[in-house]
């Protein structure tokens, strides 16, 4: 057993750290107070070649491993939970499902520019009517003159307002439940495709969710996921595949986003007097800083032997809902400590540590709720005593 980082991801981690710190960092107020999403960031993301980390480089990818992308999002995370999130969300969902799911011409057209970072890519599955339960998804799309005819509307989509490659989930047979439903590769610029309004939200403001139309929206039939003959009904199976990896990557940025808001903590306890001492001298400011280190020191054991167990091509859903499930906790409960510690000062804008609490709320949300994590785990572990649990 071998818990330490090889000499090559440690010489990343430092790379990653520092493009961590000089080009995200001070960009991370502005985009919140701006409600914006990092362009310029990410377009220097994609000139470091950091947009398709996992992917083969026949495939427009970095080809060094998933264990380092986590390195990737992990840091970027202790600085910035949003812009984590775009370029996360961009490689682990929008790259993501074409990578697992497409067919080799899919992944010469659209995953090479994806990886490259030339073009954002979108993950689109919720709807008004259907969120932890895709087999609700309202949108379909109908054969016609040899294309498919998308209708339908998508909410909540992440980078829906950047992107230019969208991955969207329709029913091709509207009375089937998940095994109805198809995933199809849609451009920006197909006629019939609308991108709406962006959410105002509470966290992660410089990761916009936009709504998504589809209006008789016509797709080439090249473009089903997987190819017409294998990925017609095979959708289901695409996002749920996805959503594994996603999921890692989310619990990835869980543990940056702890680490940085356990940072600021230990250096504001060090700095603060009262009492005529630095805070850290009374126990219970230490007892929490104690608090932090184990949950983030646990988790980064989670995700990174999760990380691995990829690598190794072993199966990983009920790992990667463990990482995601107990990565939000850890990310949410040491924000909020980090708020009380910082007294006053936590809670005004100056400082990073509220946005850091605004930003930590979303991870127990999105890539799926911690009940459906919990949902994933016991059925894993109920599927081997042959009992099928139910949602
Ligand atoms: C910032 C952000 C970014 C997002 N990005 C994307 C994206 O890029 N692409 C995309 O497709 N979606 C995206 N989403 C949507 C996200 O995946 C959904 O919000 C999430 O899956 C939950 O769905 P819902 O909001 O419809 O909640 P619901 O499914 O309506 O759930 C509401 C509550 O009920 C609980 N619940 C539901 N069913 C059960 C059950 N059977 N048993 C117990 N409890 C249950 C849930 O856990 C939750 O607490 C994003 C969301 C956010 C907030």
């Amino acid at each position: 057993m071998d818990f330490a980082l090889t000499e090559e991801q440690q010489m990343f981690q430092e790379l990653f750290r520092d493009f961590a710190q000089n080009e995200v960092a001070p960009l991370a107020d502005a985009i919140d107070r701006e409600e914006r999403p990092p362009l310029e960031t990410l377009q220097k993301a994609a000139e470091m070649e950091f947009m398709g980390l996992p992917f083969p480089e026949e495939y427009g990818g970095a080809g060094i491993g998933v264990i380092a992308y986590c390195l990737l999002v992990e840091e970027l995370a202790k600085v910035c939970l949003a812009t984590a999130c775009c370029l996360g969300i961009h490689t682990s969902s929008g790259a993501m499902v074409i990578s697992l799911s497409g067919t080799e011409k899919q992944k010469t057209k659209y995953l090479v520019p994806l990886a490259k970072g030339e073009r954002m890519g979108a993950f689109c599955l919720t709807e008004p009517g259907a969120g932890s339960d895709m087999a609700q998804i309202q949108t379909t799309a109908v054969r016609e003159d040899g294309q498919y005819v998308l209708n339908g509307t998508k909410i909540y989509v992440a980078n829906g307002d950047i992107a230019e490659v969208f991955t969207v989930f329709a029913k091709t047979d509207p009375e089937a439940a998940t095994n109805g439903i198809t995933g199809f590769i849609v451009e920006k610029d197909y006629p019939g495709f609308k991108v709406g309004r962006t959410e105002r939200t509470m966290g992660i403001r410089g990761c916009s969710i936009a709504q998504l139309f589809f209006d008789d929206c016509r797709v080439p039939r090249q473009n089903v996921l997987g190819g017409e003959e294998e990925g017609l009904g095979k959708g289901a199976e695409a996002a749920l595949q996805t959503q594994d990896f996603s999921r890692l990557s989310m619990a990835a940025t869980c543990l940056g986003a702890a680490e940085g808001a356990m940072e600021a903590s230990v250096r504001f306890a060090k700095d603060r007097e009262q009492f005529g001492v630095p805070l850290a001298k009374k126990q219970a400011i230490s007892s929490m800083i104690a608090d932090m280190a184990t949950e983030i020191e646990a988790l980064r054991y989670l995700v990174y032997r999760t990380a691995w167990a990829v690598e190794q091509g072993e199966g990983y859903t009920s790992l990667a809902a463990m990482c995601k499930l107990f990565g939000s906790e850890v990310a949410c409960k040491v924000a909020n400590k980090a708020v009380q510690l910082h007294g006053g000062a936590g809670y005004i804008r100056d400082l990073p540590i509220e946005r850091m609490y605004r930003d930590a709320r979303v991870t127990r949300i999105l890539e799926g709720t911690s009940e459906l994590q919990r949902f994933v785990i016991a059925s894993e572990i109920f599927r081997q005593e042959d009992l099928e649990l139910e949602l």
